[in-house]
Protein backbone atom coordinates (compact mmCIF):
# COMPACT_ATOMS: atom_id res chain seq x y z
CA UNK A 1 0.00 0.00 0.00
CA UNK A 2 1.03 3.47 -0.77
CA UNK A 3 2.20 4.45 2.67
CA UNK A 4 2.80 8.30 2.00
CA UNK A 5 -1.05 10.33 1.57
CA UNK A 6 -2.83 12.68 3.01
CA UNK A 7 -6.41 13.08 3.52
CA UNK A 8 -8.61 15.70 4.94
CA UNK A 9 -10.93 14.76 8.07
CA UNK A 10 -14.12 16.68 6.30
CA UNK A 11 -13.75 14.45 3.15
CA UNK A 12 -13.04 11.05 5.40
CA UNK A 13 -15.77 8.63 5.37
CA UNK A 14 -15.47 7.57 9.07
CA UNK A 15 -18.70 8.50 10.30
CA UNK A 16 -18.33 8.42 13.90
CA UNK A 17 -21.05 7.72 17.20
CA UNK A 18 -20.90 9.93 19.76
CA UNK A 19 -23.01 7.21 21.96
CA UNK A 20 -21.72 3.63 22.83
CA UNK A 21 -23.99 1.37 20.64
CA UNK A 22 -25.70 -1.16 22.52
CA UNK A 23 -25.57 -4.11 20.48
CA UNK A 24 -21.37 -3.92 20.89
CA UNK A 25 -20.12 -5.90 24.25
CA UNK A 26 -16.26 -5.77 22.97
CA UNK A 27 -14.11 -2.63 23.65
CA UNK A 28 -12.81 -3.74 19.44
CA UNK A 29 -16.31 -4.05 18.62
CA UNK A 30 -17.24 -0.61 20.38
CA UNK A 31 -14.08 1.72 19.25
CA UNK A 32 -14.57 -0.09 15.56
CA UNK A 33 -18.19 1.41 15.23
CA UNK A 34 -17.70 4.55 17.14
CA UNK A 35 -14.56 5.40 15.37
CA UNK A 36 -16.68 4.73 11.95
CA UNK A 37 -14.70 1.88 10.96
CA UNK A 38 -17.35 -0.96 10.50
CA UNK A 39 -21.45 -1.21 9.38
CA UNK A 40 -22.94 -4.24 10.00
CA UNK A 41 -24.45 -5.19 6.71
CA UNK A 42 -26.12 -8.62 8.29
CA UNK A 43 -25.74 -10.74 11.62
CA UNK A 44 -21.87 -11.58 11.45
CA UNK A 45 -21.22 -9.48 7.70
CA UNK A 46 -19.76 -6.06 7.98
CA UNK A 47 -18.85 -3.29 5.45
CA UNK A 48 -15.11 -2.17 5.81
CA UNK A 49 -15.05 1.26 6.02
CA UNK A 50 -12.07 3.46 4.56
CA UNK A 51 -10.30 3.45 7.96
CA UNK A 52 -11.00 -0.32 8.54
CA UNK A 53 -9.92 -1.24 5.01
CA UNK A 54 -6.29 0.80 5.31
CA UNK A 55 -5.84 -1.09 8.53
CA UNK A 56 -6.63 -4.22 7.14
CA UNK A 57 -4.25 -3.72 4.35
CA UNK A 58 -1.33 -3.10 6.25
CA UNK A 59 -2.10 -6.31 8.14
CA UNK A 60 -2.58 -8.25 4.97
CA UNK A 61 1.03 -6.44 4.00
CA UNK A 62 2.75 -7.83 7.02
CA UNK A 63 1.31 -11.42 6.40
CA UNK A 64 2.46 -11.22 2.86
CA UNK A 65 5.45 -10.06 3.83
CA UNK A 66 6.25 -13.02 6.36
CA UNK A 67 4.88 -15.35 3.91
CA UNK A 68 7.06 -14.71 0.48
CA UNK A 69 10.01 -14.28 3.13
CA UNK A 70 9.73 -18.31 3.69
CA UNK A 71 8.76 -18.79 0.00
CA UNK A 72 5.36 -19.64 0.23
CA UNK A 73 3.79 -18.35 -2.82
CA UNK A 74 0.30 -16.19 -3.59
CA UNK A 75 -2.50 -17.38 -5.69
CA UNK A 76 -6.04 -16.87 -5.54
CA UNK A 77 -8.59 -19.71 -5.35
CA UNK A 78 -12.47 -19.14 -6.11
CA UNK A 79 -14.84 -18.57 -3.04
CA UNK A 80 -17.41 -20.79 -4.74
CA UNK A 81 -16.04 -24.68 -4.40
CA UNK A 82 -17.89 -27.08 -6.19
CA UNK A 83 -19.65 -29.46 -3.49
CA UNK A 84 -18.21 -32.75 -5.10
CA UNK A 85 -14.52 -31.89 -3.98
CA UNK A 86 -16.30 -31.61 -0.35
CA UNK A 87 -18.14 -35.09 -1.27
CA UNK A 88 -15.02 -36.80 -1.85
CA UNK A 89 -12.84 -35.52 0.92
CA UNK A 90 -16.20 -36.50 2.95
CA UNK A 91 -16.56 -33.04 4.75
CA UNK A 92 -19.95 -32.34 2.95
CA UNK A 93 -21.81 -34.27 5.41
CA UNK A 94 -19.66 -33.77 8.16
CA UNK A 95 -18.73 -29.78 8.33
CA UNK A 96 -22.30 -29.17 9.47
CA UNK A 97 -24.56 -25.83 9.01
CA UNK A 98 -21.50 -23.89 9.14
CA UNK A 99 -20.63 -24.65 5.54
CA UNK A 100 -22.61 -22.30 3.48
CA UNK A 101 -24.28 -24.62 0.65
CA UNK A 102 -25.98 -22.88 -2.04
CA UNK A 103 -27.14 -24.55 -5.64
CA UNK A 104 -26.58 -23.53 -8.89
CA UNK A 105 -29.34 -23.05 -11.52
CA UNK A 106 -28.78 -26.69 -12.31
CA UNK A 107 -29.01 -27.60 -9.08
CA UNK A 108 -25.22 -28.75 -8.19
CA UNK A 109 -24.51 -28.43 -5.20
CA UNK A 110 -21.24 -25.35 -4.41
CA UNK A 111 -20.14 -24.09 -1.06
CA UNK A 112 -18.75 -20.62 -0.34
CA UNK A 113 -15.64 -21.45 1.25
CA UNK A 114 -14.66 -22.15 4.92
CA UNK A 115 -11.44 -23.27 4.37
CA UNK A 116 -9.28 -24.58 1.13
CA UNK A 117 -8.07 -28.18 1.75
CA UNK A 118 -10.24 -29.56 -0.81
CA UNK A 119 -9.55 -27.03 -3.52
CA UNK A 120 -6.03 -26.55 -3.52
CA UNK A 121 -5.58 -30.34 -3.08
CA UNK A 122 -7.58 -30.29 -6.18
CA UNK A 123 -5.60 -28.02 -7.85
CA UNK A 124 -2.50 -29.85 -7.43
CA UNK A 125 -3.44 -33.52 -7.49
CA UNK A 126 -3.43 -33.29 -11.52
CA UNK A 127 0.15 -31.18 -11.89
CA UNK A 128 2.45 -32.11 -8.67
CA UNK A 129 3.58 -35.22 -9.72
CA UNK A 130 7.19 -35.48 -8.89
CA UNK A 131 9.40 -35.42 -5.80
CA UNK A 132 11.41 -33.09 -7.83
CA UNK A 133 8.49 -30.31 -7.66
CA UNK A 134 8.22 -31.14 -4.06
CA UNK A 135 8.00 -28.67 -1.80
CA UNK A 136 5.65 -26.41 -2.74
CA UNK A 137 4.18 -23.82 -0.11
CA UNK A 138 0.80 -21.68 -1.35
CA UNK A 139 -1.27 -19.56 0.13
CA UNK A 140 -3.96 -16.43 -0.41
CA UNK A 141 -5.35 -14.29 1.27
CA UNK A 142 -9.76 -13.96 1.00
CA UNK A 143 -12.62 -13.68 2.39
CA UNK A 144 -13.52 -16.79 3.69
CA UNK A 145 -17.20 -17.56 4.72
CA UNK A 146 -19.40 -19.92 8.17
CA UNK A 147 -22.54 -20.14 9.17
CA UNK A 148 -21.46 -19.43 12.60
CA UNK A 149 -23.88 -20.53 15.34
CA UNK A 150 -23.23 -17.26 17.10
CA UNK A 151 -21.80 -14.89 15.31
CA UNK A 152 -20.58 -11.86 17.61
CA UNK A 153 -18.46 -9.47 19.02
CA UNK A 154 -17.46 -7.66 15.62
CA UNK A 155 -15.02 -8.59 13.23
CA UNK A 156 -13.83 -11.21 16.27
CA UNK A 157 -16.34 -13.46 14.63
CA UNK A 158 -17.82 -12.93 11.57
CA UNK A 159 -20.30 -15.34 9.36
CA UNK A 160 -17.92 -13.71 6.65
CA UNK A 161 -14.15 -12.44 7.10
CA UNK A 162 -10.81 -12.03 5.40
CA UNK A 163 -8.44 -15.19 6.42
CA UNK A 164 -4.97 -15.78 4.92
CA UNK A 165 -4.77 -19.58 4.33
CA UNK A 166 -1.76 -21.25 3.40
CA UNK A 167 -1.24 -25.14 2.33
CA UNK A 168 2.31 -27.16 1.75
CA UNK A 169 2.88 -30.26 0.16
CA UNK A 170 5.98 -32.58 0.77
CA UNK A 171 7.71 -35.15 -0.32
CA UNK A 172 8.65 -36.25 3.56
CA UNK A 173 7.60 -35.95 7.02
CA UNK A 174 10.90 -33.97 7.26
CA UNK A 175 10.29 -31.27 4.71
CA UNK A 176 6.56 -30.67 6.13
CA UNK A 177 8.12 -30.01 9.97
CA UNK A 178 10.47 -27.56 8.50
CA UNK A 179 7.78 -25.49 6.35
CA UNK A 180 6.00 -25.94 9.83
CA UNK A 181 8.68 -24.37 12.04
CA UNK A 182 9.06 -21.57 9.19
CA UNK A 183 5.82 -21.20 9.26
CA UNK A 184 5.35 -21.13 13.39
CA UNK A 185 8.07 -18.58 13.32
CA UNK A 186 6.87 -16.18 10.30
CA UNK A 187 3.21 -16.46 12.33
CA UNK A 188 4.83 -15.21 15.84
CA UNK A 189 6.38 -12.39 13.97
CA UNK A 190 3.32 -11.19 12.22
CA UNK A 191 1.76 -11.30 15.93
CA UNK A 192 4.79 -9.15 16.94
CA UNK A 193 4.66 -6.91 14.12
CA UNK A 194 1.21 -6.08 14.49
CA UNK A 195 1.81 -5.05 18.01
CA UNK A 196 0.17 -8.65 19.30
CA UNK A 197 1.50 -10.27 22.50
CA UNK A 198 0.58 -13.44 21.55
CA UNK A 199 1.69 -16.60 23.21
CA UNK A 200 2.17 -20.30 20.33
CA UNK A 201 -0.21 -22.89 22.25
CA UNK A 202 -0.09 -26.24 21.61
CA UNK A 203 -3.98 -26.76 20.24
CA UNK A 204 -6.60 -29.77 19.44
CA UNK A 205 -6.64 -30.80 15.96
CA UNK A 206 -10.31 -30.36 16.03
CA UNK A 207 -12.67 -30.47 12.72
CA UNK A 208 -9.86 -30.21 10.31
CA UNK A 209 -7.83 -33.24 11.36
CA UNK A 210 -4.22 -34.19 11.19
CA UNK A 211 -1.54 -34.32 13.95
CA UNK A 212 0.36 -31.47 15.18
CA UNK A 213 -0.95 -27.89 15.95
CA UNK A 214 -0.36 -24.86 17.26
CA UNK A 215 -2.81 -21.82 17.60
CA UNK A 216 -1.30 -17.89 17.93
CA UNK A 217 -3.15 -16.61 20.38
CA UNK A 218 -3.17 -12.96 21.64
CA UNK A 219 -3.65 -12.32 25.49
CA UNK A 220 -6.49 -10.75 26.20
CA UNK A 221 -9.96 -11.01 28.33
CA UNK A 222 -12.19 -10.83 25.74
CA UNK A 223 -10.89 -13.79 24.32
CA UNK A 224 -13.00 -16.68 23.72
CA UNK A 225 -9.84 -19.54 24.23
CA UNK A 226 -9.38 -20.60 27.68
CA UNK A 227 -5.42 -21.52 28.35
CA UNK A 228 -2.71 -22.23 30.19
CA UNK A 229 1.47 -21.03 30.02
CA UNK A 230 4.05 -21.80 32.00
CA UNK A 231 7.27 -19.53 32.66
CA UNK A 232 9.51 -22.33 30.83
CA UNK A 233 7.30 -21.69 27.61
CA UNK A 234 5.15 -24.08 27.57
CA UNK A 235 1.45 -22.80 26.26
CA UNK A 236 -1.51 -24.82 25.63
CA UNK A 237 -5.54 -24.48 25.02
CA UNK A 238 -7.18 -25.94 28.13
CA UNK A 239 -8.90 -28.55 25.95
CA UNK A 240 -5.35 -29.96 24.42
CA UNK A 241 -3.76 -29.54 27.68
CA UNK A 242 -2.66 -33.09 29.54
CA UNK A 243 -1.29 -31.26 32.62
CA UNK A 244 -0.48 -32.38 36.08
CA UNK A 245 -3.34 -32.04 38.98
CA UNK A 246 -2.90 -32.03 42.16
CA UNK A 247 -5.60 -33.88 43.70
CA UNK A 248 -5.89 -34.39 47.70
CA UNK A 249 -6.84 -37.69 49.73
CA UNK A 250 -10.32 -37.73 50.67
CA UNK A 251 -10.85 -37.32 54.62
CA UNK A 252 -11.43 -40.36 56.89
CA UNK A 253 -9.32 -43.50 58.30
CA UNK A 254 -8.99 -45.41 54.30
CA UNK A 255 -11.66 -47.78 55.30
CA UNK A 256 -15.05 -47.01 53.31
CA UNK A 257 -17.73 -45.38 55.41
CA UNK A 258 -20.89 -44.04 54.72
CA UNK A 259 -21.60 -40.98 55.85
CA UNK A 260 -25.00 -39.19 56.23
CA UNK A 261 -24.48 -35.44 54.07
CA UNK A 262 -27.86 -33.75 54.44
CA UNK A 263 -27.90 -30.70 51.92
CA UNK A 264 -24.93 -31.78 50.15
CA UNK A 265 -25.58 -31.74 46.55
CA UNK A 266 -22.76 -29.46 45.14
CA UNK A 267 -18.78 -29.97 45.09
CA UNK A 268 -18.82 -26.75 47.53
CA UNK A 269 -20.93 -28.00 50.36
CA UNK A 270 -19.75 -31.13 50.53
CA UNK A 271 -16.31 -29.98 50.98
CA UNK A 272 -17.64 -27.37 53.24
CA UNK A 273 -19.14 -29.95 55.35
CA UNK A 274 -16.34 -32.04 55.57
CA UNK A 275 -13.97 -28.80 56.39
CA UNK A 276 -11.45 -29.68 53.51
CA UNK A 277 -10.48 -28.39 49.84
CA UNK A 278 -13.08 -29.01 46.74
CA UNK A 279 -9.66 -31.01 45.38
CA UNK A 280 -10.67 -33.66 48.15
CA UNK A 281 -13.63 -34.32 46.91
CA UNK A 282 -14.64 -36.24 43.34
CA UNK A 283 -17.05 -35.06 40.92
CA UNK A 284 -19.66 -37.75 39.19
CA UNK A 285 -21.09 -36.75 35.81
CA UNK A 286 -23.21 -38.85 34.01
CA UNK A 287 -23.93 -38.62 30.23
CA UNK A 288 -24.26 -40.69 27.28
CA UNK A 289 -21.71 -41.88 24.83
CA UNK A 290 -21.51 -41.44 21.67
CA UNK A 291 -23.59 -44.88 20.97
CA UNK A 292 -26.14 -43.89 23.63
CA UNK A 293 -24.46 -46.10 26.49
CA UNK A 294 -24.62 -44.27 30.10
CA UNK A 295 -21.60 -43.54 31.68
CA UNK A 296 -20.80 -42.07 34.60
CA UNK A 297 -17.44 -39.76 34.74
CA UNK A 298 -15.26 -38.90 38.15
CA UNK A 299 -13.00 -36.29 37.97
CA UNK A 300 -11.22 -34.27 40.81
CA UNK A 301 -13.78 -32.10 42.41
CA UNK A 302 -12.20 -28.63 41.74
CA UNK A 303 -12.06 -28.91 38.24
CA UNK A 304 -14.24 -29.34 35.10
CA UNK A 305 -14.70 -31.53 32.35
CA UNK A 306 -13.36 -30.17 29.11
CA UNK A 307 -16.26 -30.46 26.22
CA UNK A 308 -13.27 -31.20 23.67
CA UNK A 309 -11.22 -33.76 25.41
CA UNK A 310 -14.96 -35.06 26.30
CA UNK A 311 -15.61 -35.30 22.36
CA UNK A 312 -12.41 -37.64 22.22
CA UNK A 313 -13.20 -40.09 24.77
CA UNK A 314 -17.44 -40.27 24.26
CA UNK A 315 -17.92 -39.73 20.47
CA UNK A 316 -18.96 -36.32 19.14
CA UNK A 317 -22.31 -36.69 19.69
CA UNK A 318 -22.11 -37.40 23.28
CA UNK A 319 -24.54 -35.44 25.60
CA UNK A 320 -25.00 -35.13 29.34
CA UNK A 321 -28.17 -36.62 30.89
CA UNK A 322 -31.09 -34.93 31.94
CA UNK A 323 -32.86 -34.96 35.41
CA UNK A 324 -35.58 -37.00 33.78
CA UNK A 325 -32.89 -39.90 32.76
CA UNK A 326 -30.70 -39.69 35.95
CA UNK A 327 -33.95 -41.09 37.56
CA UNK A 328 -34.75 -43.46 35.58
CA UNK A 329 -31.41 -45.13 35.37
CA UNK A 330 -31.50 -44.88 39.27
CA UNK A 331 -28.92 -42.06 39.58
CA UNK A 332 -29.21 -39.01 42.23
CA UNK A 333 -28.33 -35.84 41.19
CA UNK A 334 -26.02 -34.14 44.17
CA UNK A 335 -24.77 -37.89 45.51
CA UNK A 336 -23.49 -39.75 42.43
CA UNK A 337 -20.37 -41.78 42.88
CA UNK A 338 -18.47 -44.94 41.67
CA UNK A 339 -19.72 -47.40 44.57
CA UNK A 340 -22.84 -48.81 44.10
CA UNK A 341 -23.53 -47.66 40.89
CA UNK A 342 -26.75 -49.10 39.27
CA UNK A 343 -25.89 -51.79 36.92
CA UNK A 344 -25.87 -51.51 33.36
CA UNK A 345 -23.46 -47.91 33.97
CA UNK A 346 -20.02 -47.84 32.66
CA UNK A 347 -17.77 -46.12 34.87
CA UNK A 348 -14.45 -43.98 34.06
CA UNK A 349 -12.59 -41.82 35.86
CA UNK A 350 -9.93 -39.13 34.93
CA UNK A 351 -6.33 -40.43 35.03
CA UNK A 352 -5.42 -37.69 37.77
CA UNK A 353 -7.03 -39.94 39.77
CA UNK A 354 -5.70 -42.80 39.13
CA UNK A 355 -3.04 -43.34 42.09
CA UNK A 356 -5.76 -42.07 44.93
CA UNK A 357 -6.62 -44.60 47.12
CA UNK A 358 -9.09 -42.33 49.18
CA UNK A 359 -12.01 -40.59 47.34
CA UNK A 360 -14.35 -38.42 48.95
CA UNK A 361 -17.83 -39.43 46.44
CA UNK A 362 -21.56 -39.49 46.52
CA UNK A 363 -22.83 -43.15 47.58
CA UNK A 364 -25.65 -43.22 44.96
CA UNK A 365 -28.16 -42.35 47.66
CA UNK A 366 -29.81 -39.03 48.51
CA UNK A 367 -28.23 -36.94 51.04
CA UNK A 368 -25.16 -39.82 51.65
CA UNK A 369 -21.10 -39.91 50.50
CA UNK A 370 -18.70 -42.29 51.34
CA UNK A 371 -15.16 -41.53 52.40
CA UNK A 372 -12.30 -43.58 52.20
CA UNK A 373 -13.48 -45.44 49.01
CA UNK A 374 -10.65 -46.98 47.03
CA UNK A 375 -10.61 -47.84 43.80
CA UNK A 376 -9.96 -51.70 42.84
CA UNK A 377 -11.69 -52.66 46.17
CA UNK A 378 -14.80 -50.75 46.18
CA UNK A 379 -15.34 -49.81 42.32
CA UNK A 380 -13.97 -50.97 39.74
CA UNK A 381 -12.81 -48.16 37.28
CA UNK A 382 -13.09 -49.38 33.38
CA UNK A 383 -11.09 -46.60 32.14
CA UNK A 384 -8.48 -43.55 32.85
CA UNK A 385 -8.71 -40.74 31.00
CA UNK A 386 -7.98 -37.48 30.35
CA UNK A 387 -10.81 -35.58 30.60
CA UNK A 388 -10.67 -32.56 32.84
CA UNK A 389 -10.19 -28.87 31.62
CA UNK A 390 -6.62 -27.39 32.60
CA UNK A 391 -6.86 -24.51 35.03
CA UNK A 392 -4.44 -22.47 37.09
CA UNK A 393 -2.36 -24.11 39.53
CA UNK A 394 -1.95 -27.41 37.69
CA UNK A 395 1.83 -28.66 37.05
CA UNK A 396 3.36 -27.88 34.13
CA UNK A 397 4.22 -31.23 31.80
CA UNK A 398 7.29 -29.94 30.89
CA UNK A 399 8.86 -28.68 33.88
CA UNK A 400 6.69 -29.23 36.90
CA UNK A 401 5.84 -25.85 37.70
CA UNK A 402 2.04 -24.33 38.34
CA UNK A 403 0.81 -23.09 35.26
CA UNK A 404 -1.03 -19.65 35.00
CA UNK A 405 -4.52 -19.21 33.50
CA UNK A 406 -5.45 -17.05 31.06
CA UNK A 407 -7.89 -16.30 28.36
CA UNK A 408 -7.27 -15.25 25.08
CA UNK A 409 -7.92 -14.76 20.67
CA UNK A 410 -7.07 -17.15 18.24
CA UNK A 411 -5.51 -15.39 15.85
CA UNK A 412 -3.95 -17.51 13.61
CA UNK A 413 -3.64 -22.09 13.33
CA UNK A 414 -1.06 -23.88 11.75
CA UNK A 415 -1.64 -27.78 11.64
CA UNK A 416 0.39 -30.98 10.06
CA UNK A 417 -2.19 -32.38 8.02
CA UNK A 418 -0.24 -35.65 6.98
CA UNK A 419 -2.33 -37.23 3.96
CA UNK A 420 -5.96 -36.93 5.01
CA UNK A 421 -6.86 -34.59 2.23
CA UNK A 422 -4.47 -36.02 -0.52
CA UNK A 423 -5.60 -39.74 0.25
CA UNK A 424 -9.28 -38.64 -0.05
CA UNK A 425 -8.65 -36.79 -3.00
CA UNK A 426 -6.07 -39.17 -4.91
CA UNK A 427 -3.35 -36.38 -4.96
CA UNK A 428 -0.16 -38.76 -5.13
CA UNK A 429 3.47 -38.23 -6.31
CA UNK A 430 6.11 -40.42 -7.50
CA UNK A 431 9.77 -41.08 -4.99
CA UNK A 432 13.15 -41.53 -6.42
CA UNK A 433 12.27 -45.19 -6.53
CA UNK A 434 9.38 -44.37 -8.93
CA UNK A 435 6.75 -45.81 -6.19
CA UNK A 436 3.98 -43.72 -5.45
CA UNK A 437 2.86 -41.65 -2.59
CA UNK A 438 0.02 -39.49 -1.04
CA UNK A 439 1.57 -35.86 -0.78
CA UNK A 440 2.47 -34.97 2.81
CA UNK A 441 0.49 -31.63 3.64
CA UNK A 442 0.05 -28.48 6.05
CA UNK A 443 -1.92 -26.06 6.17
CA UNK A 444 -1.39 -22.52 8.20
CA UNK A 445 -4.38 -19.70 8.46
CA UNK A 446 -4.22 -16.55 10.09
CA UNK A 447 -7.66 -14.47 11.00
CA UNK A 448 -6.77 -11.06 9.03
CA UNK A 449 -10.08 -9.43 10.44
CA UNK A 450 -9.70 -11.04 13.37
CA UNK A 451 -6.40 -9.88 13.98
CA UNK A 452 -7.65 -6.52 13.71
CA UNK A 453 -10.00 -6.47 16.28
CA UNK A 454 -7.12 -8.35 18.30
CA UNK A 455 -4.96 -5.19 18.08
CA UNK A 456 -7.53 -3.08 19.91
CA UNK A 457 -8.29 -5.64 22.29
CA UNK A 458 -4.49 -4.77 23.44
CA UNK A 459 -4.43 -1.25 22.46
CA UNK A 460 -7.22 0.98 23.44
CA UNK A 461 -7.29 3.57 26.21
CA UNK A 462 -10.80 5.44 27.54
CA UNK A 463 -10.69 7.61 25.02
CA UNK A 464 -10.54 5.68 21.76
CA UNK A 465 -7.87 3.33 19.89
CA UNK A 466 -4.52 3.14 20.09
CA UNK A 467 -3.10 2.07 17.00
CA UNK A 468 0.60 0.48 17.08
CA UNK A 469 2.19 2.65 14.09
CA UNK A 470 2.96 -0.33 12.25
CA UNK A 471 -0.58 -0.94 11.47
CA UNK A 472 -2.30 2.90 12.17
CA UNK A 473 -4.99 3.60 9.25
CA UNK A 474 -3.28 6.61 9.32
CA UNK A 475 0.14 7.56 11.29
CA UNK A 476 -0.59 11.05 11.86
CA UNK A 477 -3.16 13.73 12.26
CA UNK A 478 -2.67 17.58 12.15
CA UNK A 479 -4.85 19.59 14.14
CA UNK A 480 -5.34 23.33 13.42
CA UNK A 481 -6.74 24.75 16.92
CA UNK A 482 -8.47 27.38 14.48
CA UNK A 483 -9.68 26.92 10.85
CA UNK A 484 -9.82 31.05 10.16
CA UNK A 485 -7.34 32.91 11.52
CA UNK A 486 -4.56 33.46 8.94
CA UNK A 487 -1.30 31.86 10.11
CA UNK A 488 -2.82 28.24 11.70
CA UNK A 489 -4.05 27.64 8.71
CA UNK A 490 -1.65 28.00 6.50
CA UNK A 491 1.12 26.34 8.54
CA UNK A 492 -1.39 23.46 9.28
CA UNK A 493 -1.72 23.17 5.14
CA UNK A 494 1.78 23.43 4.50
CA UNK A 495 3.05 21.05 7.11
CA UNK A 496 0.36 18.37 6.67
CA UNK A 497 1.54 17.73 3.11
CA UNK A 498 5.20 17.41 3.64
CA UNK A 499 4.29 14.82 6.91
CA UNK A 500 2.63 12.68 4.51
CA UNK A 501 5.77 13.01 2.14
CA UNK A 502 7.88 12.21 4.79
CA UNK A 503 6.50 9.01 5.09
CA UNK A 504 3.73 8.94 7.09
CA UNK A 505 0.22 8.81 5.84
CA UNK A 506 -1.54 11.96 7.45
CA UNK A 507 -5.44 13.53 8.12
CA UNK A 508 -5.72 17.07 7.83
CA UNK A 509 -8.51 17.90 10.39
CA UNK A 510 -9.62 20.81 8.57
CA UNK A 511 -12.82 21.03 9.66
CA UNK A 512 -14.80 24.08 11.26
CA UNK A 513 -15.27 22.28 14.91
CA UNK A 514 -13.96 23.39 18.27
CA UNK A 515 -10.74 21.88 19.42
CA UNK A 516 -12.31 19.82 21.82
CA UNK A 517 -14.12 17.56 19.44
CA UNK A 518 -10.85 17.32 16.74
CA UNK A 519 -9.11 16.02 19.73
CA UNK A 520 -11.77 13.73 20.91
CA UNK A 521 -11.99 12.25 17.34
CA UNK A 522 -8.02 11.83 16.39
CA UNK A 523 -7.84 9.99 19.59
CA UNK A 524 -11.05 8.11 18.86
CA UNK A 525 -9.54 6.70 15.80
CA UNK A 526 -6.05 6.08 17.21
CA UNK A 527 -3.98 8.02 15.01
CA UNK A 528 -0.58 7.54 16.95
CA UNK A 529 1.05 11.06 16.33
CA UNK A 530 -0.79 14.58 16.36
CA UNK A 531 0.76 17.59 15.59
CA UNK A 532 -1.31 20.28 16.98
CA UNK A 533 -1.56 24.20 15.70
CA UNK A 534 -1.91 26.18 18.10
CA UNK A 535 -1.52 30.44 17.58
CA UNK A 536 0.72 30.84 20.66
CA UNK A 537 2.96 28.18 19.91
CA UNK A 538 3.22 28.84 15.96
CA UNK A 539 3.84 32.63 16.92
CA UNK A 540 7.45 30.91 18.76
CA UNK A 541 7.90 28.99 15.38
CA UNK A 542 6.61 26.09 17.26
CA UNK A 543 3.62 23.23 16.91
CA UNK A 544 2.73 20.46 19.74
CA UNK A 545 3.70 17.30 19.22
CA UNK A 546 1.52 14.76 21.12
CA UNK A 547 2.24 11.10 21.58
CA UNK A 548 -1.45 9.10 21.39
CA UNK A 549 -0.11 6.09 23.57
CA UNK A 550 1.81 7.98 26.03
CA UNK A 551 -0.55 11.17 25.46
CA UNK A 552 2.87 13.38 26.23
CA UNK A 553 2.53 16.69 24.46
CA UNK A 554 5.78 18.23 23.11
CA UNK A 555 7.20 21.60 22.11
CA UNK A 556 8.96 21.15 18.51
CA UNK A 557 9.81 23.27 15.66
CA UNK A 558 7.76 23.95 12.93
CA UNK A 559 10.92 23.11 10.80
CA UNK A 560 11.85 20.15 12.14
CA UNK A 561 8.43 18.44 13.05
CA UNK A 562 8.61 16.62 9.81
CA UNK A 563 11.69 15.05 10.43
CA UNK A 564 10.65 14.14 13.87
CA UNK A 565 7.44 12.81 13.13
CA UNK A 566 9.54 10.25 10.56
CA UNK A 567 11.66 9.42 12.92
CA UNK A 568 8.95 7.95 15.10
CA UNK A 569 6.80 6.59 12.31
CA UNK A 570 10.16 5.00 10.70
CA UNK A 571 10.91 3.16 14.89
CA UNK A 572 6.96 2.31 15.28
CA UNK A 573 6.86 0.33 11.88
CA UNK A 574 10.13 -1.47 13.17
CA UNK A 575 8.85 -2.17 16.98
CA UNK A 576 7.95 -5.47 18.16
CA UNK A 577 5.52 -6.29 20.43
P1 LIG B 1 -12.57 -20.64 16.16
O1 LIG B 1 -12.12 -21.78 17.02
O2 LIG B 1 -12.34 -19.29 16.79
O3 LIG B 1 -13.95 -20.81 15.62
P2 LIG B 1 -11.24 -21.95 14.06
O4 LIG B 1 -10.23 -22.72 14.82
O5 LIG B 1 -12.46 -22.60 13.58
O6 LIG B 1 -11.63 -20.63 14.88
P3 LIG B 1 -9.46 -21.90 11.79
O7 LIG B 1 -10.17 -22.87 10.95
O8 LIG B 1 -8.24 -22.32 12.52
O9 LIG B 1 -10.51 -21.23 12.81
O10 LIG B 1 -9.20 -20.59 10.91
C1 LIG B 1 -7.99 -19.85 10.90
C2 LIG B 1 -8.19 -18.48 11.50
O11 LIG B 1 -9.29 -17.79 10.93
C3 LIG B 1 -8.49 -18.50 12.98
O12 LIG B 1 -7.32 -18.66 13.73
C4 LIG B 1 -9.14 -17.15 13.18
O13 LIG B 1 -8.17 -16.13 13.34
C5 LIG B 1 -9.87 -16.92 11.89
N1 LIG B 1 -11.30 -17.20 12.03
C6 LIG B 1 -11.90 -18.39 12.11
N2 LIG B 1 -13.24 -18.26 12.22
C7 LIG B 1 -13.48 -16.92 12.19
C8 LIG B 1 -14.67 -16.12 12.25
N3 LIG B 1 -15.87 -16.70 12.34
N4 LIG B 1 -14.54 -14.78 12.20
C9 LIG B 1 -13.33 -14.20 12.08
N5 LIG B 1 -12.19 -14.90 12.02
C10 LIG B 1 -12.25 -16.23 12.07
MG1 LIG C 1 -8.37 -22.69 14.62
Amino acid sequence: MKTSSLIRMSTLYAPTLKEDPAEAELVSHRLMLRAGMIRKTASGVYSFLPLAWRVIRKVEDIVRDEMDGIGAQEMLLPILTPGELWHESGRWDKYGPELMRIKDRHERDFCLGPTHEETVTDLVRNELKSYKQLPVTLYQIQTKFRDELRPRFGLMRGREFIMKDGYSFSATQESLQEIYDDMGEAYARVCSRCGLKALPVAADTGQIGGSASVEYMALADAGEADLVWCDCGFAADTEAASVGIRVEEGPGSGELEKVETPNCGTIASVAAFFGGPESATRKALALFDSPGRPVVAIIPGDHDMNDVKAEHAFGEGYRMMTDDELVELGLHKGSMGPVNLPAGVRLVADVALRDSNSWLVGANEPGYHFVGARPGRDFDVQEWIDISGAREGDLCPKCGKPLHQARGIECGQIFQLGTKYSEALGATFVDENGEEHPLIMGCYGIGVTRVVAAIIEQHNDENGIVWPVAVAPYEVSVIPLTVGDDTIAPAAERIAPELAEGGGAGVLDDRKERPGVKFADSDLMGFPFQVIAGKKALAQGKVELKDRASGERTLVDVDQVVDRVAGLVKAGRQARA
